[in-house]
């Protein structure tokens, strides 16, 4: 399989590259092969590729996949990707990843597959809204392997207890089992971004780790738990649910939550108790 040169590509086709898009290529052969391998595609997986840019990653899952479904909004990248990828298993969507409705477009292709897996080196400036928008619309995606910001990939993937931990990693570990596969260093991009990178491993959960009574309560009440790190629950809670703190004192005792508690040594059993309780008082007295 021969490696795209990026740079070759780049002048050949008069490219200019857009950090308002969040470009980074990749330009590293082996980094490329580590995250391919990292997502064991097979010849029955679709794989959706969001940003493929000059194809460096494309070309890699092609050569596995039954189908690749990428998107990507740059127009002077589509005749690129056209010419490269032409009579192939590629479905090309110049669009706005957030703007499009995923399992839609999935349902268009129809074909049945095996797995459902998001392969990207991300747009570092909409990570967090495109995990969120793959976590909570889609129904038929069952994994993504992602690069993404390192300083982002330790807070999605952080347990409880670190500084890292935060309303973000509570949120997206209700909905998939995180996995900081591998750092990479930013040398291997064009151009380097400010920061390092690493990718991270996301496998959904078919049904939820934890019960959770109303789950746009549940992801406000993490926010409200976490607004000022340093506060107490206590301290949190009562600014957000407007309630006095010797009531709430009590709520949180019979919740088993020690009302001097900080939201940073709260796990997910705990989030889903007390977000479910506070939900349920609020039914009771509406
Ligand atoms: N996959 C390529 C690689 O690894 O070399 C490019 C990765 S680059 C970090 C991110 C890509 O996402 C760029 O091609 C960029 O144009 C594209 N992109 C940025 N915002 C997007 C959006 N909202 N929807 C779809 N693609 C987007």
């Amino acid at each position: 399989m021969s490696h795209r040169n990026v740079q070759e590509l780049m002048k050949k086709h008069a490219i200019s590259i857009k950090k308002k898009y969040g470009q980074n290529f990749l330009l590293d052969k082996n980094i490329l092969m580590k995250i391919v391998n990292t997502a064991s595609i097979d010849e029955e997986t679709l794989v959706i590729e969001i940003g493929p840019g000059l194809g460096s990653l494309t070309e890699y899952l092609v050569a596995q996949a039954k189908h690749v479904l990428a998107y990507e909004i740059d127009t002077q990248l589509i005749p690129v990707l056209q010419e490269s990828f032409q009579n192939q298993r590629v479905t090309l969507i110049h669009d706005d990843i957030l703007k499009r409705n995923i399992d839609d477009d999935i349902n268009e292709l129809n074909e049945t597959f095996s797995k459902v897996i998001v392969v990207a080196n991300l747009p570092y400036y909409i990570t967090t809204a495109i995990l969120m928008k793959c976590l909570e619309e889609s129904q038929r995606i069952d994994t993504m392997i992602v690069m993404m910001q390192y300083e982002v990939a330790r807070r999605i993937t952080a347990t409880r207890q670190t500084k890292d931990y935060n309303a973000l990693s509570v949120a997206i570990q209700y909905r998939a089992k995180t996995t900081l596969a591998f750092k990479v260093p930013r040398s291997v991009f064009l151009p380097p971004p400010n920061v390092d990178s690493a990718v991270v491993v996301l496998d959904y959960y078919q049904t939820p780790p934890v019960p959770i009574a109303n789950e746009a309560y549940f992801f406000q009440f993490i926010k409200a738990c976490f607004r000022q790190r340093r506060k107490t629950i206590l301290n949190n809670l009562s600014l957000a649910l407007e309630m006095d703190k010797e009531h709430l004192r009590e709520h949180l005792i019979e919740c088993k939550i020690q009302p001097e508690q900080r939201a940073e040594t709260l796990s997910l059993e705990d989030f889903s108790r007390l977000a479910n309780y506070f939900f349920q008082l609020n039914e009771v007295n509406r």
